[in-house]
C-alpha cells in the first residue's frame, strides 16, 4: 500500500529537459564505448563510397570562440550527415602549427624584442623548442573544445604542418613549380610590415583594413625647358617623393592648361573647378585642352636632386621623371596627375618595368632609407613624409598641405600601416597560370552566387605569389645556392638531402632551422660549396599544401579532389586560395583539389559587432559550454541564419526556440516511452509495417507519416545544399507544430484508456509514433549529436536493447513515397484551419477550450467541405464539439440558433460556434477543468502517467456544482488515472496533504492519495 505513494520518475526519462546532464552523459558514454572509433572502423569496413575530406587547419595562435564554432559544427555535421548515409570520410584533424603569429608569442615567452636579440641571447634551437611549446598548449585547448562541441573529428590521424613528414611532401609541390619554371627570384612589389619585418600575403593583406589619418598633400613639379609651368600632383604617401621616379596621366582624358597668377598649371581638365574652390583659388582661366596620352614624354624637374643625388644618377635613363600615360590613372580625383614610384607601388612598378626604367628601393628591413637615399637616410620612411612636406614648402612646390582619413590596410597582427615596397623575394609566378587557375575554379560548386562571384574575382587578380619570409618558425624554402657561380638548385626530400650534402648537422637534426642551414651542397655545375637560401616559406603555403602533404600517395588518389570543404568568407583570399593555386601547379592540370567549397559568413556579437579582444566580447567556447549546451549552440548556429550571412550570436537566444525545439522533441520521446512502456508495447512484434498491414491506421497516424516521409527527402536534399537553416525549420514545424500541437493532441485521448478492447489501437499509435520519433531523430543526429544519442539510448534501445550501439551507427532514414499522401495532407491544412477558428471563436466568447461544446457549423465552399467532412471524428475531438454541420452558406442555419453564435472567419471558411451550455455540459465542463488540476499536480508531485492513485478528493464546490459533474465521475478517473473520487463542500481529514489552487476566482481543494 505504502508503495503507491512513491512517485516514481526514476523508471523513465527525468521529468525536464537538463541539456547539461545529457550531454556529460553522453560524452562518458561515447568516451566508455569508445564510439567515434567504431565509426571510423565501421565505415572503413563497410560504406558505399569514399568522400574525401581535408581539414582546414587553424593556426594554433589563440583559442576556440564562436565564431570558429560555426564552422567547426558545420563540419562535424556534414560528417555524421554523410556517415549515416553510408560514405567513408576521412574525418582527420590537422592543425597550422608555422609562421608569426607564433613566432610573436615565442618572442614575448623568451623576453626578446627582434630577431637580431634572438640569435643572440637564445638562439634558434631554443626558439623553435618554443615554439613547439606554444602549439601544444593552444592544441590542448582546441582538442578540449572540440570534444565538448560533439565534434568526432578524429586526432589521432591529424596532421602537423612542422613535422619533416609533412615538410618533405610540400617541398613536392616547390619541386613541380622549379621544373615548370613557375619558383624565381625577382624583384616584385610586397605589402610589408614594417613592424613584423616580414612581407604579407595577399590572404592577410584583407585582414586588417582600418581607417587612419594620414596627409593629403597638393604640390607642383617643374616642367624641364618652361619658364613657370607646372604639373600639379596630389598623394598621401609624401615620403615616396624620395624615389619617385616618373608622373602619370590618364590617356584618355582630357587635361588643361590653368593659368593661376603668374603660373600654367597642368591638371585634368574636369577636376580644374572643384579643385579650385578646394585650394581657394578664385581667380584662374582655362588656357587649353590636351588629351593626357599628348602629354607622354614631357620632362620634370625632379625636386630633390640636391638631397638625394643617386636620383641624377638615374637620368641617365631617357624615361626617367618623365610624364607618361597609363589606364589605372584615375582622374576623377585630386588632379588626375599621380606620381609614381616604382620601388613602392605595385601598378608604378609594373608602368616602369614597361619602359625598362629602373626600381628605387633604398630600405633596410626595417623599412628605414639607406644610404641611397642621400639626406633622409636612417629615417623611417613613413616619418619623412613631414621633411618630405618641408623640404617641398623651402622650394616653394607645396600648394596645399593637410590630412585625410581614409580606409587603410594594416597589418593584422601588429596593426602597423603596411608600407608596398619592391623587394628581392622567390615568387611562384601563379600569374602565368591564372587561366588554369580561374577555369578550375569555375567549375567548383560554391552553393550560392555571392561568394562565388567574390572568390573569382579576387584570383582574377592574378598577382603573383610572394612566398618567402624572412623568419625562423617556418618550412624552410629548399633552394641552395653556389657561392662560387651562383647556380642554383632545388631539394626536395630528406633522402636526396642526406645524399647531396658534403657538409650537414651533426647528431639531430630536423627540416628547419637552424639545423637546415647546416647542410652545404656540392654545386653540380662548378664543385663549389651551395648554402640554401635564407628564407622560410609563407605559411598559407604550408596549409595549401595539406591535400597531397597530409595523405600518402594512396590516399591522396582516393580522396583528391575532395568532395566538400567549408570555411569562412575571408579564406577566399586565403585557404580557398592556396588550395587551388598549390593543386593547380602540382598536377598541372585545370582542376581544383575541392569539387565543393561553402563559405560560410562572420559571426558577430549580440549587437551585431565584430568580435574583438578590444571591444571584450568574444565569445570563447570553452566557457560558453561550461554553462550552456552544446546541442542547442550546434542547433542555434545552423538554424538561425544562411550559413553564408554574417550571425548575431546572442546566448540569450539558446535558451529560447532552439530550447524549445528540442525540449518539446524531448517530451514527446518521453510522452512514447511512459505509455508504450505502461502497456508493455513490444516495437519487434507491433511495428509500423504490422500496423499498415493489419489496416489498423488512422487518418491522423497516416497524415503524420505522410509529413514525416516528405521531409525526410527535403531535409536531405537541403542540407546537401547547404541551405542548413531551411533545413531546421522544416523539422522545427514537424516537431512543434505537426506532433506537439497537432497530432498528440489528435490521439491523447485514445491512449488514456487501458480497456483491452482497444490495446491494438494504442499499439499502432505507439508505432507510429515509434516510426517517426525515430526518424527525426536520426535527422537530428548530425545538428543535435548529445541530445539524439541520449534519447535513442533510453527510449529506443530501452525498449529494444537489439538496435546499433549507438545512433551514428544507423542508416540515413528513407523516404517510403507509398506514404506520402498529397490530399490527406490538404484535407489535414483545412482541418488544422477550422480548429484554429474554433479557438478564436471560444476566444470571443470566453469558453475555454476544454469546455465541451453543443454544436459547431462550418461553412465554407463545397470542395472545403468535402475535404473536412472526411476528418468529421478527428474535428470533434479537436474542436470539442459534440456536433458539426457542413453548411454551404449562412442562410441554412435556423436564424434562432445563429444569434447565439460565436463565430470566426479566415480565407473564405467560416466556423460558428452555439455559447449555449446546459447543466450537463456544464457538468463536463467543470470536471475537464477539475482533471486538468489534478493533471498538473500529479505531473507536480513527481508521479508518471503510469502510476495509478488510489483516491482524489476534491473540495471547495457548491452542491449545484458537485451535483453537476457527478454524472461524469467515471470519465473523470479515467482521466487522472485513480480508482475513486470525493467531491465535497469543506476540506476533511484525509491523512495527506491538501493543495490550493484557483477556479474562476474560488479557491479548490485537491488531495491526492
Ligand atoms: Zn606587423
Ligand atoms: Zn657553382
Amino acid at each position: 500500500m505504502e508503495e503507491k505513494f512513491k512517485p516514481n520518475s526514476e523508471a523513465s526519462l527525468p521529468l525536464n529537459y537538463k541539456p547539461l546532464d545529457v550531454e556529460l552523459a553522453i560524452l562518458d558514454f561515447w568516451k566508455r564505448n569508445s564510439i567515434p572509433r567504431k565509426l571510423r572502423e565501421l565505415r572503413e569496413r563497410e560504406n558505399i563510397g569514399d568522400l574525401g575530406w581535408v581539414e582546414g587547419p587553424q593556426t594554433h595562435n589563440g583559442v576556440l570562440h564562436v565564431g570558429h564554432a560555426r564552422g567547426r559544427v558545420i563540419k562535424d555535421m556534414r560528417y555524421r550527415f554523410k556517415t549515416m548515409q553510408g560514405y567513408n570520410v576521412p574525418f582527420w584533424a590537422g592543425w597550422d602549427t608555422q609562421g608569426l603569429p607564433v613566432e610573436l608569442e615565442a618572442e614575448k615567452e623568451l623576453g626578446v624584442k627582434n630577431k637580431r636579440e634572438l640569435l643572440e641571447k637564445v638562439g634558434e634551437e631554443r626558439f623553435v623548442e618554443e615554439c613547439k611549446k606554444i602549439v601544444k598548449k593552444y592544441y590542448e585547448h582546441w582538442r578540449r573544445a572540440d570534444e565538448r562541441l560533439g565534434l568526432f573529428i578524429d586526432n589521432e590521424r591529424s596532421y602537423w604542418t612542422y613535422r619533416d613528414s609533412y615538410i618533405e611532401r610540400e617541398w613536392k609541390y616547390l619541386k613541380h613549380a622549379w621544373d615548370q619554371g613557375l619558383l624565381g627570384e625577382a624583384y616584385y612589389i610586397v605589402a610589408y610590415c614594417p613592424s613584423c619585418q616580414t612581407s604579407l600575403s595577399n590572404a592577410e593583406v584583407g585582414l586588417g583594413y582600418k581607417e587612419v589619418e594620414d596627409p593629403s598633400i597638393y604640390f607642383k613639379l617643374k616642367i624641364e625647358g618652361s619658364e613657370n609651368e607646372y604639373f600639379l600632383v596630389w598623394t598621401t604617401m609624401p615620403f615616396t617623393i624620395v624615389t619617385n621616379m616618373m608622373l602619370a596621366v590618364h590617356p584618355d582624358v582630357k587635361y588643361a592648361r590653368v593659368k593661376v597668377g603668374s603660373e600654367v598649371w597642368v591638371m585634368a581638365s574636369g577636376r580644374v573647378e572643384p579643385l579650385m574652390k578646394e585650394l581657394g583659388i578664385e581667380e584662374y582661366a582655362k588656357l587649353n585642352e590636351m588629351l593626357g596620352r599628348e602629354l607622354e614624354g614631357i620632362k620634370y624637374i625632379y625636386p630633390f636632386k640636391d638631397l638625394v643625388p643617386k636620383q641624377i644618377e638615374f637620368e641617365s635613363n631617357p624615361k626617367v621623371h618623365t610624364v607618361v600615360a597609363e589606364d589605372f590613372v584615375d582622374a576623377e580625383t585630386a588632379s588626375g596627375v599621380v606620381h609614381l614610384s616604382p620601388g613602392s607601388g605595385e601598378e608604378d612598378f609594373v608602368a616602369a618595368n614597361k619602359r625598362k626604367v629602373p626600381i628605387f628601393a633604398p630600405y633596410d628591413s626595417e623599412v628605414n632609407f639607406t644610404e641611397e637615399a642621400g639626406a633622409f637616410k636612417g629615417l623611417f620612411a613613413r616619418d619623412a613624409d613631414q621633411k618630405v612636406i618641408e623640404e617641398l614648402d623651402k622650394r616653394g612646390l607645396l600648394v596645399k598641405s593637410g590630412t585625410i582619413r581614409h580606409e587603410y590596410p594594416t597589418c593584422w597582427r601588429s596593426h602597423h600601416k603596411l608600407v608596398w615596397l619592391a623587394r628581392k623575394e622567390y615568387y611562384i609566378w601563379t600569374n602565368r597560370i591564372n587561366d588554369r587557375i580561374i577555369e578550375a575554379a569555375e567549375n567548383v560548386e560554391y552553393y550560392f552566387e555571392g561568394p562565388r562571384n567574390r572568390f573569382l574575382s579576387f584570383l582574377k587578380e592574378g598577382k603573383p605569389w610572394c612566398i618567402s619570409r624572412n623568419r625562423v618558425w617556418g618550412t624552410p624554402l629548399p633552394i641552395w645556392i653556389c657561392e662560387e657561380c651562383g647556380y642554383k638548385t632545388l631539394v626536395s626530400s630528406k633522402k636526396e638531402l642526406l645524399e647531396r650534402a658534403i657538409e650537414k648537422p651533426e647528431g639531430y637534426f630536423e627540416l628547419h632551422k637552424p639545423w637546415i642551414d647546416r647542410f652545404i651542397l656540392k654545386c653540380e655545375k662548378c664543385g663549389g660549396r651551395m648554402k640554401r637560401v635564407p628564407f622560410v616559406l609563407d605559411c598559407w603555403f604550408d596549409s595549401g599544401a595539406a591535400p597531397y602533404a597530409r595523405f600518402s600517395d594512396e590516399e591522396f588518389r582516393r580522396f583528391v579532389p575532395v568532395d566538400f570543404l567549408v570555411e569562412a568568407i575571408d579564406q577566399t583570399r586565403g585557404w580557398a586560395n592556396s588550395l587551388l593555386l598549390e593543386h593547380v601547379i602540382l598536377t598541372g592540370k585545370s582542376e581544383s583539389p575541392y569539387k565543393a567549397f561553402l563559405f560560410c559568413g562572420f559571426t558577430l556579437d549580440d549587437k551585431g559587432r565584430k568580435m574583438s579582444k578590444s571591444l571584450g566580447n568574444v565569445i570563447e567556447v570553452n566557457p560558453l559550454l561550461q554553462r550552456y549546451s552544446a546541442d542547442l549552440t550546434r542547433f542555434y548556429l545552423l538554424w538561425k541564419t544562411s550559413p553564408i550571412d554574417s550571425m548575431n550570436f546572442d546566448v540569450n537566444e539558446l535558451m529560447k526556440r532552439p530550447y524549445q525545439v528540442i525540449s518539446t522533441l524531448y517530451h514527446l520521446h518521453r510522452f512514447l516511452l511512459q505509455n508504450a512502456e505502461y502497456d508493455g508495447y513490444n516495437p519487434t512484434e507491433h511495428n509500423l509495417e504490422w500496423a499498415i498491414n493489419s489496416g489498423l491506421l488512422k487518418k491522423p497516424d497516416e497524415w503524420l507519416l505522410s509529413k514525416i516521409n516528405r521531409a525526410i527527402d527535403e531535409y536531405t536534399e537541403l542540407l546537401d545544399r547547404c541551405e542548413y537553416n531551411t533545413a531546421l525549420s522544416l523539422l522545427e514545424d514537424l516537431i512543434i507544430n505537426v506532433l506537439s500541437r497537432n497530432y498528440i493532441p489528435m490521439i491523447r485521448r485514445e491512449l488514456w484508456s487501458d480497456d483491452p478492447k482497444y490495446l491494438n489501437r494504442r499499439l499502432t499509435i505507439y508505432s507510429v509514433l515509434w516510426d517517426v520519433l525515430y526518424k527525426l531523430l536520426a535527422l537530428l543526429n548530425p545538428v543535435t549529436p548529445f541530445v539524439s544519442e541520449f534519447l535513442y539510448q533510453n527510449v529506443f534501445r530501452r525498449m529494444n536493447p537489439r538496435l546499433e550501439e549507438s545512433i551514428n551507427f544507423t542508416v540515413w532514414p528513407k523516404s517510403r513515397p507509398e506514404l506520402i499522401n498529397e490530399k490527406l495532407e490538404r484535407d489535414f491544412e483545412n482541418l488544422n484551419l477550422c480548429v484554429s477558428l474554433t479557438y478564436s471563436a471560444r476566444q470571443k466568447a470566453g469558453l475555454k477550450r476544454r469546455w465541451p461544446l453543443r454544436k459547431a457549423y462550418i461553412v465554407a465552399s463545397e470542395e472545403t467541405l468535402n475535404s473536412i467532412s472526411a476528418l468529421k471524428d478527428t474535428f470533434l475531438e479537436l474542436a470539442n464539439v459534440k456536433e458539426v454541420s457542413f453548411v454551404k452558406s449562412e442562410e441554412e442555419i435556423d436564424p434562432e440558433v445563429l444569434r447565439v453564435c460565436s463565430e470566426s472567419e479566415e480565407e473564405g471558411v467560416k466556423v460558428l460556434l452555439v455559447t449555449e451550455r446546459d447543466s450537463s455540459l456544464l457538468g463536463e465542463g467543470l470536471m475537464r477543468d477539475l482533471a486538468r488540476r489534478v493533471q498538473a499536480l500529479r505531473k507536480d508531485l513527481g508521479y508518471i502517467p503510469t502510476d495509478i492513485l488510489d483516491y482524489v478528493y476534491i473540495a471547495g464546490l457548491n452542491s449545484e456544482d458537485i451535483a453537476r459533474i457527478k454524472p461524469y465521475h467515471k470519465e473523470f478517473l479515467n482521466l487522472v488515472r485513480a480508482r475513486s473520487l470525493q467531491v465535497l463542500e469543506r476540506r476533511i481529514d484525509t491523512g495527506a496533504e491538501w493543495h490550493t489552487s484557483e477556479l474562476d476566482g474560488k479557491a479548490i481543494f485537491t488531495c491526492l492519495k
